[in-house]
């Protein structure tokens, strides 16, 4: 059984890993136009934490990000922390808008709603006025770390990665392949024309501050965070829906910096490693589903999309990964794909 993977972010990569790991006989091929250090994760903190998620199920985000959580943390327990960028941290996830309590705060470790005498403190601190919070110790999970693992990991397992932009997924089909999985993120507006994909701009700065060792996230109209990571602290951020633009912001740059400055002070004396700006892949909800397709080789070509995970690629990945998995098996006893 041939399977071409479409996509070499983080979606992609885990569902690769994940599919090879299920079906260690099938072939699995990478094809994808950019690779790690330059694909949309590369650039984000990898904070686990479900965001700008829209309307996809409450019940799935806990299901894909509880699979997740556990993924990263037996990455934390087994040694392998370094290689695949994994570390433990506190949270605040505070709200200057109206707030709710987030149905996946069962996953994190001690989740807990922020007493009123809490969020006073906090407001005083910070200097801003919250509505509500959680506080949380969580994983972040760097991709510029975790994808040359990954990809190591594939290859050891005979998985093969080739550059290539792919204009019709059918046409993987005529290459002889009998399943393909669309993992293309953002690219998918274009590859399977799919209206409801759209860009949610994010800008985010490096910054050297090794003593950061607590993580603050504001929702509302600041947006502000200070996502600290091994070798940098991320802070962070914008949240602009239906801008494409990559480029840094002067005045983006300057909301960031006093926005965290006025969380942490002491960022102040942080020097500036790098600034970047990238397109979380927003949709309506997460898009993973199959769907058959015939061509003129293969009449039950198998497509998987596994897209649109908007600013939760990372703390979705595996879960994600998993139910590929789980409906190639369905697709597979359905069709009698075996056989082939
Ligand atoms: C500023 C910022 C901060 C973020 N922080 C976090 C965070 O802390 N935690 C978190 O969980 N998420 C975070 N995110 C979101 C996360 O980065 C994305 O959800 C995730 O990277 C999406 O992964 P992906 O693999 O779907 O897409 P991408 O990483 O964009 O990868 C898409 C892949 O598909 C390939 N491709 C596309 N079209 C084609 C084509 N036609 N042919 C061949 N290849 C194609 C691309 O080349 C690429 O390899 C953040 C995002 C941003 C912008």
């Amino acid at each position: 059984m041939r399977v071409a993977v479409v996509g070499a972010g983080v979606i992609g990569v885990t569902a690769a890993v994940a599919v090879k790991e299920a079906f260690p006989t099938f072939e699995v091929t990478v094809f994808a136009e950019i690779f790690t250090p330059h694909t949309t994760g590369d650039g984000s903190a990898g904070l686990w934490g479900p965001f700008v998620l829209a309307d996809t199920d409450p019940r799935k985000i806990v299901e894909w990000s509880l699979l997740t959580h556990k993924w990263m943390k037996n990455f934390w327990k087994s040694g392998r922390a370094a290689e695949t960028g994994v570390s433990l941290l506190p949270c605040y996830r505070l709200s200057c808008k109206s707030y709710t309590k987030p149905e996946w705060l069962s996953v994190v470790y001690g989740g807990c709603e922020l007493t009123e005498k809490e969020l006073k403190r906090l407001s005083k601190a910070n200097k801003t006025e919250y509505t509500g919070g959680v506080h949380f110790v969580t994983f972040t999970c760097e991709p510029v770390k975790l994808l040359p693992y990954l990809m190591k990991k594939l290859e050891s397992m005979n998985g093969q990665f080739v550059q290539r932009k792919i204009t019709d997924l059918k046409q993987l089909g005529e290459e002889g392949f009998d399943i393909v999985i669309n993992c293309t993120g953002f690219g998918s507006k274009e590859l399977v024309g799919d209206k409801s994909v759209s860009p949610v701009r994010g800008q985010v700065m490096r910054v050297k501050g090794p003593w950061l060792l607590e993580c603050t996230l504001e929702e509302g109209h600041h947006g502000n965070y200070v996502i600290p990571n091994i070798d940098s602290t991320v802070l962070g951020g914008t949240y602009q829906e239906g801008d494409y633009d990559c480029s840094i912001n002067p005045s983006d740059t300057k909301s960031i910096k006093e926005g965290c400055e006025r969380i942490y002070p002491s960022i102040k004396k942080c020097g500036i490693i790098s600034e970047w700006a990238g397109l979380r892949p927003g949709r309506v909800q997460v898009r993973l589903e199959s769907e058959i397709m015939s061509s003129l080789k293969k009449k039950d070509l198998v497509i998987i999309h596994n897209y649109g995970h908007g600013g939760s690629g990372v703390t979705l990945c595996w879960g994600c990964a998993l139910n590929v998995v789980e409906i190639l098996h369905q697709q597979l006893k359905i069709k009698n794909l075996s056989k082939l």
